[in-house]
C-alpha cells in the first residue's frame, strides 16, 4: 500500500525549511505507483500527480511536522479534491416527483441498489416508487418486488410484454397519482455496452426526463470501470454515480478514475449485499481510503489544530541538548495525549520517532496517565534535579499519586534511558543536526 511505500521516503526526508522539487519528485513516484496500483487510470494519475507536485513544491515544512506529513497532506486533499471535494446529494425535484433513472453493466447492482435507496429515503420520510423497467432478465421483476415487500415499498410493473420506455412512463405517472415523491425506475443490465439497450435507456431518459440519472458502478471492476463510464456518458446525461462492491478489498481507484472521466460526483457508496448497507459518498474517507493511511491522516488534521509549532522546535532542541527535564517529559506526555494513537503520532512528531523505539519506552494511554499523576506530585525542585529524590521522597511521591514506589522507580529510570539516549543521540547526530542516515 502507500502507507508503506511513503514511509520508505520519508525516512529519506530530512530537510526543515521547503520541500525541494527532488523531495517532491521521489516521493511523487511512489504516490504513482500507489496509486496505479490501487487500479486507477494512468491518465488520471498522470494529471494527479502534475498537481500535487506543483502545489507541493517550495511548500514551507512547519517547525512542527515532519516532511512527510507536508506531502502526505497535500495528496490527501488533492485526491479528496479531485473525488468532488465534498458528499453529493441526491437531486430533488422542485416539483415531485423526483425521478431517479438507473444505468449501469448487468451485475453492477442496480436492482439491489434501488431497494437500498428506497430503504434511505423511506427513513427520511419519502415515499419512494420503485420501477420495474428490466424486462428481459428472468427474474428481474421479481427480484425488485422481493426487495420492495422487504421494506414495504410500492413495485409498480406491467409484466414483461410491455416495452421499458411505456413502463416508466406509466410508473411516473402512477406515482403522481398515488403521492409518491421519488420515482426509481430499475433499468436492465448490459453484460457490456449493447447497442440497442443503449438506445433503449437513451428512449426512457427522453420519455421521463429523469433529475438523476445514476451510473451504477462495481467497483470491484477496476480499469474497466472508466471504459464503461465513458461510453455511458456519452450516450446518457449523467448526473451522478454509485459505486457498488466497495466492501470487497479493491481499494477505490476506479472511484477517483470514474470521477474523473465523467465529472459526475460519486453520490453513494454500497458496502455489501443487504438492504442497509448504502452510504453517502464522503470524497475524503474515500482518499483515506485509496492512500491507506486514514488514521495518520486524521492525526495530521489534530497535530495541526494541537501542536504549538514553537514549543514543538523548543523541545526538540531540548531533546537534542539533553536540557530536557521531568516536566518537559511530562508536557511532552500531554501534547502527545491530546491527539490519540500514540504509536503513529510519534512517528510523525519531530524527534519523537526515535523515542518510541527505546527499550524501556512503551507508551500506552495508563502510563501516561500515570506518569501524569507521578510528575505532578513531585516538587519543582525535583523536577528539575530528579537526582535528589531518595527513597523518603519516592514514597511520598507515590502516595500522592496513588501509585507504587515500583511505579515511580519505573518512571525516574525510563527518564535518565530517555535523557541518555538523548545524548547519544546528539554526539551521533552532531552540531549540524544531521542524522547518522541523513544527506
Ligand atoms: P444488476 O444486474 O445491476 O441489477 O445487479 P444486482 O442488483 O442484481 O446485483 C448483482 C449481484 O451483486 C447480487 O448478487 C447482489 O446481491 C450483489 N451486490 C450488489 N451490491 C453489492 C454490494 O455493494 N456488495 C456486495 N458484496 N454485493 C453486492
Ligand atoms: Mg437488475
Amino acid at each position: 500500500g502507500l502507507t508503506a511505500r511513503l514511509q520508505n521516503v520519508f525516512g529519506k526526508l530530512r530537510g526543515r525549511g521547503k520541500l525541494t522539487e527532488e523531495d517532491v519528485n521521489e516521493a511523487m513516484r511512489e504516490v504513482r505507483l500507489a496509486l496505479l496500483e490501487a487500479d486507477v487510470n494512468f491518465k488520471v494519475v498522470k494529471d494527479f500527480i502534475a498537481k500535487v507536485k506543483e502545489k507541493a513544491v517550495g511548500q514551507e515544512v512547519l517547525k512542527s511536522f515532519t516532511p512527510g506529513m507536508v506531502v502526505v497532506d497535500i495528496v490527501n486533499k488533492e485526491l479528496t479534491e479531485l473525488m468532488g471535494g465534498t458528499q453529493a446529494k441526491l437531486a430533488q425535484a422542485g416539483k415531485p416527483p423526483t425521478v431517479v433513472l438507473m444505468a449501469g453493466l448487468q451485475g453492477a447492482g442496480k436492482t439491489t441498489l434501488t431497494g437500498k435507496l428506497a430503504n434511505l429515503l423511506q427513513k427520511q420520510n419519502h415515499k419512494p416508487l420503485l420501477v420495474a423497467g428490466d424486462i428481459y432478465r428472468p427474474a428481474a421483476i421479481k427480484q425488485l418486488q422481493v426487495l420492495g415487500e422487504q421494506i414495504g415499498t410500492p413495485v409498480f410493473t406491467l409484466g414483461n410484454q410491455v416495452s421499458p420506455v411505456e413502463i416508466a412512463k406509466q410508473g411516473v405517472q402512477h406515482a403522481k397519482d398515488n403521492g409518491n415523491d421519488y420515482v426509481l425506475i430499475d433499468t436492465a443490465g448490459r453484460l457490456q455496452i449493447d447497442e440497442a439497450l443503449m438506445e433503449e435507456i437513451q428512449n426512457i431518459h427522453a420519455a421521463v426526463k429523469p433529475d438523476e440519472v445514476l451510473l451504477v458502478v462495481d467497483a470491484m471492476t477496476g480499469q474497466e470501470a472508466v471504459n464503461v463510464a465513458q461510453s455511458f456518458h456519452e450516450k446518457l446525461a449523467l448526473t451522478g454515480v454509485v459505486l457498488t462492491k466497495l466492501d470487497g478489498d479493491t481499494r477505490g481507484g476506479a472511484a477517483l478514475s470514474v470521477k474523473a472521466v465523467t465529472g459526475c460526483p460519486i453520490k453513494f457508496a454500497s458496502t455489501g449485499e443487504k438492504i442497509d448497507q448504502l452510504e453517502p459518498f464522503h470524497p475524503d474517507r474515500m482518499a483515506s481510503r485509496i492512500l491507506g493511511m486514514g488514521d495518520m491522516l486524521s492525526l495530521i488534521e489534530k497535530a495541526q489544530a494541537n501542536i504549538d509549532a514553537d514549543k514543538a522546535a523548543e523541545m526538540e532542541r531540548k531533546m537534542r541538548t539533553a536540557d530536557f527535564t521531568l516536566e518537559d517529559f511530562l508536557e511532552q506526555m500531554e501534547q502527545v495525549r491530546k491527539m490519540g494513537p500514540l504509536d503513529q503520532l510519534l512517528d510523525m512528531m519531530p524527534g519523537m520517532g526515535k523515542i518510541k523505539n527505546m527499550p524501556n519506552f512503551k507508551v500506552d494511554e495508563k502510563q501516561i496517565a500515570r506518569t501524569e499523576a507521578i510528575v505532578k506530585s513531585m516538587t519543582r525542585n525535583e523536577k528539575l534535579k530528579p537526582d535528589i529524590i531518595n527513597f523518603s521522597r519516592r514514597k511520598r511521591i507515590a502516595a500522592g499519586s496513588g501509585t507504587t514506589v515500583a511505579d515511580v522507580n519505573r518512571l525516574l529510570r525510563q527518564f535518565e534511558d530517555m535523557k541518555k539516549m538523548m545524548k547519544q543521540f546528539s554526539s551521533m547526530m552532531g552540531p549540524g543536526g544531521k542524522g547518522p542516515k541523513g544527506g
